[in-house]
């Protein structure tokens, strides 16, 4: 592993190669080794680790993920960055892997393998839909082992909201069916360059080991139908859907309830009354 001494200032990476920030790209840069090293630090030891990064951008993350011990594979679509990123894999050599292109094409387990650690400084326009796709891997136990991502606060709140809170949603049900989700810590807006309109904060998320069997699709249209009129009571946001007022009673929730009080292990329940409903 390199002195990190010798490793030029990222200013100076971003300056030398003209890496003007494009929000098209949802391209805000982390300059901080502080922070960088704390955000590389959450999902544990990574010392010979496979690491997955998604839009490495100049490479402060990167750096970090480095400097950690890890193995990393990094997926970028502008290809400005290319050579600053191939100035760094020099420097750590054998450790890093640059793929140029689209993080939602990759086939990723066949590219990574298994036990990867997905730590990422995630472009807000495809954050979440990334996100979804983990979640919903098609196996299970899925090839990767953690989610360490920096997301918009408020959708870092909606991923870990417990029942009752104003964020709790459909992407509560769906990452807490699938994960133990985290909020790690709150990254003020101030430590982007530029900085973005509003705050951010790191999620760490781990595979739950046996998340209950049951087909995403029943869970989806479920809490979709709820959330969807989340004031409404489940009786009316419900009733559409065939069979789901006898799927309400024999899970013991009551129909005069609002989505928000209802737990992630109750939609489960619900969920599962509901698939197996007589014809
Ligand atoms: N990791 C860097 C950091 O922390 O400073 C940059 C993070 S910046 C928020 C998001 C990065 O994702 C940018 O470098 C952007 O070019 C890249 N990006 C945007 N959309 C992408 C996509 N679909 N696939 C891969 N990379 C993408």
């Amino acid at each position: 592993m390199p002195q990190t001494q010798t490793l030029e200032p990222l200013r100076a990476v971003i300056a030398r190669h003209g890496l003007s920030a494009d929000k098209r790209l949802g391209q805000n840069f982390l300059l901080d080794s502080q922070l960088l090293d704390r955000i590389a630090r959450v999902p544990g030891d990574l010392q010979q680790k496979t690491v997955y990064e998604v839009g490495p951008g100049p490479g402060g993350l990167t750096r970090a993920l480095l400097k950690a011990g890890a193995n990393v594979t990094a997926v970028e679509r502008d290809r400005r960055c290319l050579p600053a990123l191939e100035e760094l894999s020099n420097s750590f050599p054998n450790q890093l892997n640059v793929i140029s292109g689209d993080a939602m094409e990759i086939d990723e387990p066949a590219i990574l393998g298994n036990d990867v650690h997905i730590v990422a400084n995630l472009p807000y326009n495809v954050g979440t839909a990334l996100l979804i796709r983990w979640l919903t891997a098609k196996t299970w136990q899925p090839w990767w082992a953690s989610l360490t991502l920096m997301f918009q606060k408020e959708v870092a709140e909606r991923i870990t909201a417990k029942v009752g809170s104003s964020h709790y949603g459909r992407l509560s049900v769906l990452a807490q069916w699938r994960s133990e989700a985290k909020l790690s810590f709150p990254v003020h807006r101030s430590a982007f360059v530029p900085p973005p309109k509003v705050m951010s904060a790191v999620v760490h998320l781990t595979p739950k080991a046996q998340p209950d069997n049951l087909s995403l699709a029943s869970l989806e249209k479920i809490t979709a139908a709820a959330f969807n009129q989340r004031r409404k009571m489940l009786r009316q946001s419900l009733k559409n859907i065939e069979g789901m007022m006898e799927a309400l009673e024999q899970a013991g929730i009551e129909s005069t309830r609002r989505p928000e009080t209802v737990s992630v292990e109750e939609f489960i329940n619900l969920a599962r009354y509901w698939e197996n409903r007589e014809p």
